[in-house]
């Protein structure tokens, strides 16, 4: 078995380091050595008076190990177990920590007597990000160390702390800067005749002041319900409170049964499916990186200064890359100067930046009118209007213009990246790289494999993704690639309901309910209209487009009445400054259409049927999409709408959802519809390998 926790001894100091790569996680492994450990100082102290914990690496401890989480029982020994042995050591323990200290090492810090740290480290509860709550004493000791309001901040939020807050808070003893090891070492020393018992210790229940109680149960009423995401936060809040009417041994106890009933809800593993999902996307199946000589990347050009190629450049420019933003149009790279002034200096207002990081992000950025200017990029991403003439031209020029090693990529959200790469005449260079709007601030960045994109092309993109912060997924070429050809579906049926007589507002508050971080009428008017109608008329216009008269036609009709949106006033909605008012006038342009089209107007359309219509084309398409191979796995798709659309984490993405629906039902639903419905445009129809 390897070593993962060793001891050593300098002078009166035993010193207990955790090294278990690469993030000291509580594996089993790591709890029976530490066991081992301090069974045998206690048993023979021998001249130590005062423990240290530490971990090696980047960091003391980041977590437990979550594949634990899969099994039906804790292996033993019991965290709980090692945090009693630590918590009765007859000698003092000192945690010394540096990096990240977060949920089981956090927890165990708390164990501890003592707790000091370097100044960089980050510490926290972060449990209910995934469905569960702290379930080795956080509940119980947080709120006799930090009162109770502090305790459930921290643990029902799952926030960070830095260690200088820490340590104002009294979560700290000491906080060292860079020679902080020999600090904590000279910490140990002097603290090494003390007494070992810590007031946090007190078994008897910790005190809870009425007024403090009020104050939490209104935050308490505040949180999502237990059936959207917020039942992990209720059970943590309850335990905390917990601590105020059991003694400690009972407090433990039931924490620990509710984290067991946490783990086991559809909330739980919909928020492990995710963090594993995203993890994975990374990885691309058959490539082994480690053989690839990846491409250097250390300056980027982008071609158009419009919305996504602002948010593009600042990307960059935020990962300390720089960056050619270059435009035909001189106004529009001003435009673009000013947004970037805005930005960044938002970011000083708010304190996120001082004012030389400012400086230095805006500086990163070059704007120019010469294309010429790209020549000794490494990365051109173009993004000028989604227009194909325009963008073939464009690769065509980037063949004659960029650097032999450059690779070439194109923002499109949904053009032919083939196409695109026959045109520059190098067509392994060439991917897609489908940012989100603000592109600096979403996370999710769909990569595009070219038939032909190099795999050292794709892994270079990969990796650079990771270093500017972004969730990457890959998807094949398609119309709209992954997120926008499975949005399809979803819009078609929005405006059909809306045909058939629900307003914006009610879809919206159905699918919000739902979960999702925004309403599909709100999310278009967000968006633009005429960028939501121009992807139809696109379509059309390549006879993609299928028989049905009536399909899309709202969002086409709103495009012509002007109807653009937040940013023209009006759209979906009326807009009073960014408040969405619901607008009578659109209701009557709907009623046109569906007479128009002799569809008929109801009264009885549900919430439920608004989520059903909605949501089933969506997973039907994702089904598809993996039967074509376009995502090479179902969780890619998972992390692309839960990073890019706002499907909600605790839902864990849709094809997640769908398999805690059950495949089987959902085709039921769906031969329902089209029973009901009619099914002659194939809308229903339900792909082979969904409910099989
Ligand atoms: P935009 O209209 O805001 O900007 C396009 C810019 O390209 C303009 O500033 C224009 O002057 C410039 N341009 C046009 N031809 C050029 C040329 N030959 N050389 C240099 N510059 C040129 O458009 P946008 O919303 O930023 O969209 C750009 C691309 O990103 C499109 O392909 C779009 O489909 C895609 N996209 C948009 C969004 C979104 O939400 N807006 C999201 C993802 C992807």
């Amino acid at each position: 078995m390897s070593v993962v926790v060793r001891y050593t001894e300098q002078g009166a100091v035993g010193i207990i380091t955790l090294d278990n790569p690469p993030i000291n996680a509580s594996s089993q492994t790591v709890r029976e050595q530490l066991k081992a450990i301090l069974d045998s100082v206690r048993a023979q102290p021998q001249g130590i008076r005062v423990l240290m914990l530490q971990g090696a690496g980047g960091s003391f401890m980041a977590g437990a190990d979550i594949r634990e989480f899969e099994l039906d029982f804790i292996p033993l020994p019991d965290p709980n177990d090692i945090h009693g042995l630590l918590e009765s050591m007859p000698v003092p323990v000192v945690a010394a920590m540096h990096g990240h200290v977060l949920g089981g090492g956090l927890e165990m810090a708390l164990a501890c007597h003592y707790r000091v740290a370097h100044s960089g480290t980050q510490f926290g509860l972060p449990e209910v990000k995934l469905g569960v709550l702290p379930g080795s004493g956080g509940t119980q000791r947080l709120p006799r160390l930090l009162g109770f309001p502090l305790a459930m901040e921290l643990i029902v939020s799952g926030k960070s702390l830095p260690a200088a807050q820490a340590l104002k808070l009294g979560l700290l003893d000491a906080e060292f800067d860079d020679d902080w090891q020999e600090q904590a070492l000279e910490f140990c020393i002097s603290v090494a005749d003390k007494n070992a018992s810590h007031p946090m210790l007190s078994r008897l229940p910790a005190v809870l002041s009425d007024k403090d109680k009020a104050g939490l149960s209104e935050k308490i009423d505040e949180l999502p319900a237990a059936d959207q995401g917020g039942y992990a936060m209720r059970e943590a809040a309850r335990c905390v409170l917990e601590a105020a009417q059991y003694d400690f041994a009972t407090g433990l106890a039931r924490e620990r049964l509710a984290f067991l009933r946490c783990k086991e809800t559809n909330e739980s593993k919909a928020l492990r499916h995710a963090f594993f999902a995203q993890r994975e996307a990374a990885r691309i199946p058959g490539l082994n990186t480690a053989n690839l000589a990846l491409r250097s990347i250390s300056k980027v050009g982008v071609i158009g200064a419009g919305t996504m190629g602002t948010g593009i450049a600042m990307s960059f420019a935020n990962a300390g890359i720089a960056v050619v933003l270059q435009d035909l149009n001189a106004q529009t790279l001003e435009r673009a100067q000013q947004q970037i002034h805005h930005v960044y200096q938002g970011s000083v207002t708010k304190q996120r930046l001082t004012q030389a990081q400012a400086l230095q992000r805006i500086n990163a950025i070059s704007l120019t009118l010469e294309d010429t200017q790209l020549a000794d990029c490494d990365l051109i991403i173009e993004a000028v209007f989604e227009n194909f003439d325009i963008k073939k031209a464009i690769f065509k020029r980037l063949g004659e213009v960029a650097k032999p090693t450059a690779i070439l990529a194109s923002n499109t959200s949904s053009l032919d990246v083939n196409v695109l790469a026959e045109c520059s005449g190098r067509p392994a260079d060439v991917l897609g790289m489908h940012f989100f709007s603000p592109a600096h601030i979403m996370r999710l960045l769909e990569v595009v494999r070219g038939d032909h994109t190099a795999p050292e092309v794709l892994a270079t993109i990969m990796s650079l993704a990771k270093r500017i912060g972004k969730v990457a997924a890959v998807s094949g070429v398609c119309f709209g690639f992954i997120g926008n050809r499975m949005l399809e579906g979803y819009l078609r049926e929005t405006e059909f309901l809306l045909l058939e007589g629900a307003t914006p507002a009610f879809i919206d508050k159905a699918l919000e309910n739902f979960g999702m971080a925004m309403g599909p009428c709100r999310m278009i008017d967000m968006a633009g209209v005429d960028v939501a109608a121009k992807v139809v008329l696109e379509q059309k216009k390549a006879g993609q487009l299928g028989a049905d008269e009536a399909y899309r036609v709202a969002v086409q009709r709103l495009f012509e009445l002007g109807r653009h949106g937040q940013k023209s006033g009006l759209g979906y909605y009326r807009y009073e400054g960014r408040n969405a008012v619901e607008d009578p006038a659109v209701l009557e342009v709907f009623k046109a259409l569906a007479k128009q089209h002799d569809i008929a107007q109801r009264k009885d359309i549900t919430a439920d049927e608004v989520v059903q219509r909605c949501l089933y084309p969506l997973i039907a398409e994702g089904y598809r999409i993996l039967e074509e191979g376009i995502a090479y796995r179902a969780g890619d798709i998972d992390v692309v709408w839960l990073h890019g659309y706002g499907f909600p984490a605790y839902r864990g993405g849709p094809m997640f959802y769908a398999q805690t629906l059950g495949e089987q039902h959902i085709r039921a639903q769906m031969l329902e519809l089209a029973a009901s419905r009619g099914n002659r445009f194939a809308y229903w129809d339900v792909p082979p390998s969904l409910g099989v």
